[in-house]
């Protein structure tokens, strides 16, 4: 098995890593960090390069369904700037790979070609105030009548519910006895009437804001079913289908993205700093500590793009992807910590970049099914021979 770069992923990453020094400098990145702002000027320049279109196939605009070039855009953002790769996630992944796998032809003729135009993004309604890993349990109700549906109750921790075109909310649409039959996915827009949206003081991921949203008797039409009629009561079907199995390798992107910047900096920073007249870096602790962080990244890599590659050969890969969600997750949170402990008293100051590594790289363990949940996972689907 052979996971090297081909030459048109090598010119990709080159061209993502021109762009994010010219258009993400350190100082912007630490800034939209500070204000949890969206630089949507940034995203529209991303946006330029064509990258949006990556999960979109060709026959609706974009520049076919490219997993191994989706992940490679959500590295080398997440290593400036969790502000701009989320918003490119919302679009290119939440909007783009939902809409690919389970929208209506309706919906993929009108939305997939604002996907790939950079002008589309979903924010995702999951997690509720009671309701975390065990999303089969969520309360907010979705009632058709006649051609509208109304649906009342809240979402926690929406991210980019303030930046999105339409939350994908997970509904409660039938009866709870039959809990996952009964679950479909419906488009709500952050303006529509009936909706509030309230920011959570959250310690990393700035930019896509996360938030509570309530929904307080929304009428959408029946059109915003997702998948559309045939859609209704298919939630959990499109939750745990092969979208999922993207999601989590879209998470292990942004933990080798985060990864590589806190190392970078940990390396260059022990061949500046001296004590007792010698470089830090010449102490064989530190440079134990960098190799050990090299080899942990490098694996977390190898396990990234090995199961991207079987995700974009529509191989079942569900096992691969739990496994490379889980060892980049807690990879990217022990390598963020150590590369802070490697900068000492600096490692813990609002300037110095490495301070929002450790939040950020904080969260990945915990976001897109927690470290027990992909173990809990491993373990069933290995059993159950997938
Ligand atoms: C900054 C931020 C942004 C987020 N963005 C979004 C978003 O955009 N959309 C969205 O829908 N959600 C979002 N989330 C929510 C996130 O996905 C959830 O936090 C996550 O799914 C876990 O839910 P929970 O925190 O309620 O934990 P719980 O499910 O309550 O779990 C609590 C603890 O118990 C453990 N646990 C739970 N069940 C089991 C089990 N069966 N076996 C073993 N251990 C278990 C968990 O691993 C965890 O350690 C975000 C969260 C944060 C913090």
């Amino acid at each position: 098995m052979d996971y090297s770069e081909t030459p048109e992923t090598t010119q990709l990453r080159d061209m993502l890593r021109r762009f994010v020094e010219k258009e993400m400098p350190r100082e912007a990145a630490a800034r939209w960090d500070s204000d949890n702002a969206f630089p949507r000027e940034v995203f529209d320049r991303l946006a330029s390069l064509g990258v949006m279109g990556l999960t979109v196939p060709e026959e609706y605009g974009g520049a076919g369904r490219d997993i191994v070039s989706t992940m490679i855009v959500i590295e080398e953002l997440s290593r400036r700037s969790l502000a701009v790769s989320v918003p490119y996630i919302m679009a290119a992944c939440y909007a783009g790979m939902n809409l690919v796998e389970f929208g209506s032809e309706e919906q993929k003729r009108e939305l997939l070609p604002r996907v790939a135009q950079g002008t589309l993004m979903f924010a995702y309604g999951l997690t509720e105030p009671d309701v975390g890993a065990d999303l089969a349990s969520v309360k907010t109700r979705a009632q058709r009548v006649g051609d509208r549906v109304v649906v009342n109750g809240a979402k926690r921790f929406c991210s980019g519910a303030g930046i999105c075109d339409y939350i994908f909310t997970l509904v409660r649409s039938g009866d709870e006895q039959d809990r996952y039959r009964n679950l479909s996915v419906v488009l709500i827009a952050p303006d529509a009437p009936g909706v509030s949206i309230t920011p959570i003081n959250s310690m990393g991921m700035k930019g896509a804001a996360t938030t509570d949203v309530t929904f307080d008797n929304v009428e959408i039409p029946a059109s915003q079913i997702f998948g559309g009629d045939a859609g209704w009561h298919q939630g959990w079907n499109m939750l745990i289908g092969s979208g999922l199995d993207v999601e989590k390798l879209e998470v292990a992107a942004v933990a080798t993205g985060v990864a590589t910047a806190a190392l970078e900096d940990a390396w260059t920073y022990a061949h500046e700093r001296k004590q007792f007249n010698k470089l830090i870096g010449e102490y064989q602790s530190i440079r134990h500590k960098l190799a050990d962080m090299k080899t942990q990244l490098h694996a977390a890599k190898l396990m990234l793009y090995h199961a991207a590659g079987m995700a974009n050969r529509h191989q079942r890969c569900a096992v691969e992807t739990s496994m490379t969600k889980l060892f980049a997750a807690e990879a990217a949170k022990a390598i963020a910590l150590e590369c802070q402990t490697i900068h000492g008293a600096y490692g813990y100051v609002k300037e110095v970049a490495v301070e929002r590594y450790v939040r950020d790289a904080l969260l990945i363990p915990i976001m897109g099914g927690s470290s027990a949940i992909q173990r809990n996972n491993i373990y069933k689907w290995t059993e159950a021979g997938l």
